[in-house]
């Protein structure tokens, strides 16, 4: 191998996870991240004006995030930064129950026993129910967890009963894939049903109790569980990491690629997709004819992704809990949320929920007081006639990309030397931290074979 200088452009997960591998292969690595904090669109949020509200501090993030047992390379690379993941994250086996106790909580066994206990004993389905979707998950599983390009999730659902579409499925593929089951990928979703549900906890990570299923809560902000740690860690090996400092396209010059005229043997681009589209496009009017082709070839692709909202509402109730960390809420346009944590429960101040809108339409201010309504009536049993207060709402517009079929994702090379990772990049996974981070690890891995990756006229 040789040593190269990297810069790596945007400190998301992705980015920081190209540097720390990149870095320990033994390269000279620059970090550069245009904000001030670090984690992209998952982060902590610095500052909240919320202390007069609560009477304390509440840590937020940009969304409430879940983590699971199936994530083995972002556990993993929290563990090279120094952060323990059974420390900062709640395990717990996967369960998706309605305030009332309906829904499907699994046993802490192995696959696929638990998943089989777990509809078995699921509340508020009828014996069909639970027979019509063993028997679609036994056909699925026969198929290997695959189906055709073009197949939507709903059409995955023919033949399963409408009581568990409606509350096991649609909420699964609305949280894994931020898209709505009739425009959803219906391959991703299988392939998160083979590596979550039908997976064998040997294929969870090594580091980690945890199995492909259970469910990880977050119990720090976002930027402690891994970006602050990876930018220290970046530090103590001899990395540099620049916060506020927004990059141009690198500009190519005689063998290098110079970002804020420092030159580079290689560039991870590791900004979400509509940054690097915006950076891209502007240097392909000026660029160099051969450059301009790789560029355009890779913004093609890159252009057509749609993209999901998600909006995260966080609400107070003096001395509310709920009786556990997640619930899954019955959603319809008018009660958008379909999920709600309990932050007292995740480390957070006692009251504080965050309610979870995935594909989100509508204003902040609409989708605050559906979710505020819809809370007061899903909620009513254990807010014993208490006002639940908006604390704060974020909308994140474009979260992540809409996971349809055939999407088809821009490449890894950009051009010779230049490479870009994040979320949208990785195919077999819908938009999510692990996705992110295994992207990262593979460009860094790619810089060790750019010596076969030469110009072509
Ligand atoms: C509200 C919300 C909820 C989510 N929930 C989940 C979940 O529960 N589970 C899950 O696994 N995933 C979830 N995701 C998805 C997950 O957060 C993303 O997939 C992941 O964070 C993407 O990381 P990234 O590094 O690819 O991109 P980003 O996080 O977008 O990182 C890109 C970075 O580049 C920086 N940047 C941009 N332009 C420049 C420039 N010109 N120069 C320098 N820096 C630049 C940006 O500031 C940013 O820090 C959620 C996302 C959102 C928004």
């Amino acid at each position: 191998m040789s040593v190269k200088t990297v810069a790596v452009v945007g400190a998301g997960w992705s980015g920081l996870a190209a540097a720390v591998s990149a870095c320990e292969a033994g390269h000279r690595v620059s970090v550069f991240e245009a904000s001030r904090s670090l984690g992209g669109r998952a982060r902590g949020l610095l500052d909240n004006d919320l202390y007069a509200a609560v009477g304390k501090s509440v840590p937020m993030d940009n969304g409430q995030h879940i983590l699971i047992g199936a994530y083995r390379q972002t556990l993993e690379i929290m563990r090279t930064v120094g952060i323990d993941p059974d420390e900062v994250l709640l395990r717990h086996p996967l369960r998706l129950q309605f305030p009332e106790g309906d829904g499907i909580a699994l046993p802490d066994w192995p696959a696929p026993w638990n998943f089989l206990a777990g509809v078995l004993l699921a509340k508020g389905w009828s014996w069909s129910d639970k027979w019509s979707l063993l028997g679609t998950v036994r056909k699925w599983k026969r198929k290997g967890f695959q189906c055709e390009s073009f197949a939507t999730v709903a059409d995955l659902f023919a033949g399963i009963n409408t009581e568990v579409v409606d509350s096991l499925l649609t909420p699964l593929c609305i949280s894994a894939l931020n898209t709505p089951p009739n425009a959803a990928s219906g391959s991703v979703f299988l392939h998160v049903l083979k590596e979550t549900l039908a997976a064998s906890t040997n294929s969870s990570s090594s580091h980690t109790n945890a199995r492909p299923s259970d469910l990880l809560l977050p119990t720090v902000d976002l930027s402690t569980l891994f970006p602050n740690a990876a930018a220290d860690w970046l530090r103590d090996n001899g990395a540099s990491v620049h916060l506020g400092v927004r990059c141009e396209a690198p500009r190519w010059s005689t063998g290098k690629w110079l970002i804020l005229d420092q030159a580079f043997d290689a560039v991870i681009w590791a900004t979400s997709a509509p940054h690097a589209i915006q950076a891209l496009s502007d240097y392909s009017l000026t660029a160099p004819t051969n450059v301009a082709t790789y560029l355009n070839r890779w913004l093609k692709p890159a252009r057509a992704i749609p993209y999901q909202a998600i909006a995260t509402v966080y609400a107070y109730a003096p001395g509310l809990q709920l009786p556990q960390p997640m619930l899954a809420l019955r959603s319809s346009p008018q009660a958008p949320a379909q999920f709600v944590f309990d932050r007292g429960q995740l480390g957070g101040p006692e009251g504080v929920l965050a309610f979870v809108v995935s594909a989100s339409q509508g204003s902040r201010e609409e989708l605050q007081a559906q979710v505020l309504a819809q809370a007061h009536i899903q909620l009513e049993e254990f807010l014993n006639g208490q006002t639940l207060t908006a604390l704060q709402t974020v909308v994140e517009k474009q979260a992540t990309f809409s996971c349809t079929p055939r999407l088809v994702r821009p490449p890894q090379r950009i051009a010779p030397g230049f490479l870009a990772c994040g979320d949208y990049i990785y195919a077999p996974f819908p938009a999510t931290l692990e996705g992110a981070v295994r992207s990262g690890m593979m460009a860094a891995l790619a810089l060790e074979d750019m010596d076969g990756f030469h110009w072509k006229p």
